[in-house]
């Protein structure tokens, strides 16, 4: 499953890009209005391919909450 967030303002999906600073900057932006969120620096973490990513994904998430 592929998960697209929308626009809280107008409903339009949102862009993720990330701000090359070290640690990397998560932004989410609006491709229709203005909206846009700018998180915090957030730690990168490599891991290697697997076939079933979306479980390691989920793993990931429960880990960091
Ligand atoms: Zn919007």
């Amino acid at each position: 499953m592929i998960i697209i967030e929308t626009c809280p303002e107008c409903g339009a999906d949102l862009e993720y890009l990330t701000i090359a600073t070290y640690p990397p900057i998560p932004v989410k932006r609006c491709t229709r209005c203005s909206w846009r969120w700018e998180g915090k620096r957030e730690a990168i973490i490599r891991i290697p391919f697997k076939e079933d990513v979306i479980e390691i994904n989920q793993d990931i998430t429960t880990d960091n909450e």
